[in-house]
């Protein structure tokens, strides 16, 4: 084994409290989300740390993603060289899907190569193109009035950025809560998500109801399997629409490109698995036209750092991201928020590697299950 060859790798399954419930389209979170924290140890005394955020409606639960990377991932990188990120990557093709469990070894292995060379991860990616991405806090409280309250406490300090998840609710209250807040906050820049809660049969109709408030973009309104029908209501729209759940892969940005699925598209590390196949959706969507948003899971400061430090080396990347839950919905993450949010925008870390400090007693208390590979 090389001196700096990959000796080890730590699995640990955290669960961590969120501080109010969720509800989207598909999917409904209540005050508990559990996810995976990777440690990749070198035999010289490096460490990288990655971060796995699944939720089942992208397809892989946490339990799921800490077997597959015990079994299928970390024995493959015993030994491996850490520099040798994209040849590690291509070394997992075997297994399909696990996107997330993927996305966290990369970018352990990112903030591996950073520390190596003494740098931030964005300078290894060619530097960043903004200082700042602005700042997406998603309203899907069910207790609608206090998500209100905080949205205009938000944006009295600045935060100009809400998305309203829409169609869990009778139509009429989507509306009734765009309508609230159009009303309270002038100049904010709303987005609206349906995570596919539409169904394709009237979703034009209600859509077109949407539409008269002005919405930035309107993301996913129908199922993951529906692309004929997304690129319709894309061509009947005025508002630009977003894919999220219908794009993982490059591939599948290639034919939402050619075939115009939507206007614009949501990139997640946890969808695609790691910085490669992110940076080629991007390349794809930038080719057509189409400008990409920052999207997470429910991923705590490892992986928000990771997002952002990729996210703002991306010139297409210019619709903001939502790596709000660090800050603003995580009652304590196992590590100080990196990602230096405030004034309603989030910034990549300067530090070596991605940047991010562990708080390894906060690790101890929130995990709940532990295997080491190596
Ligand atoms: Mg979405």
């Amino acid at each position: 084994m090389e001196k700096d060859a990959i000796e080890r790798i730590e699995l640990r399954l955290i669960e961590n409290q969120v501080k109010s419930a969720r509800s989207h389209g598909s999917g409904h979170v209540s005050l508990v989300v559990q996810r995976v924290i990777v440690r990749v140890l070198t035999r010289d005394g490096l460490e990288g740390w990655g971060e796995a955020a699944p939720w089942a409606p992208f397809g892989n639960v946490a339990r799921g993603t800490l077997a597959t990377l015990e079994a299928e991932i970390a024995p493959h990188l015993i030994g491996a060289d850490p520099a040798g990120i994209t040849a590690c990557m291509a070394g997992l093709e075997g297994l399909a899907g696990h996107h997330e469990a993927k996305a966290a070894v990369d970018m352990a292995l990112w903030d591996i190569a950073g520390k190596r060379a003494g740098v931030p991860v964005y300078a290894l990616l060619g530097g960043k193109v903004r200082d700042a991405l602005a700042l997406s806090f998603s309203i899907a409280n069910p207790d609608f009035d206090a998500d209100l309250a905080r949205a205009q406490e938000m944006f009295a300090g600045g935060h100009r950025v809400l998305k309203v998840k829409t169609g869990y609710l009778e139509h009429r209250e989507d509306l009734r809560r765009l309508e609230r807040l159009r009303e309270g906050l002038e100049g904010l820049d709303l987005r609206v998500d349906y995570n596919q809660g539409l169904a394709v049969f009237d979703a034009l109709r209600k859509l077109r109801d949407v539409e008269r408030f002005a919405p930035t973009f309107i993301e996913q309104p129908i199922p993951r399997g529906q692309e004929a029908a997304l690129a319709g209501l894309a061509a009947a729209l005025d508002a630009p629409v977003l894919a999220d759940e219908s794009v993982y892969s490059p591939v599948e940005m290639l034919r939402a490109a050619g075939e115009r699925w939507a206007d614009c598209v949501s990139i997640k590390l946890m969808k695609c698995g790691g910085f490669g196949p992110a940076r080629a959706i991007d390349a794809i969507a930038a080719a057509a036209g189409m400008p990409s948003y920052g999207g997470t899971l429910w991923e705590g400061g490892i992986a928000a750092a990771a997002g952002v430090h990729l996210l703002s080396t991306l010139p297409n990347c210019s619709l903001g991201a939502e790596f709000y839950m660090t800050g603003y919905s995580l009652v304590r993450d196992i590590c100080p928020d990196p990602l230096r949010t405030g004034g309603g925008y989030v910034r990549a870390p300067d530090g070596p590697g991605l940047g991010v400090a562990i708080d390894l007693a906060e690790l101890a208390a929130q995990t709940v299950a532990m295997v080491a590979v190596g």
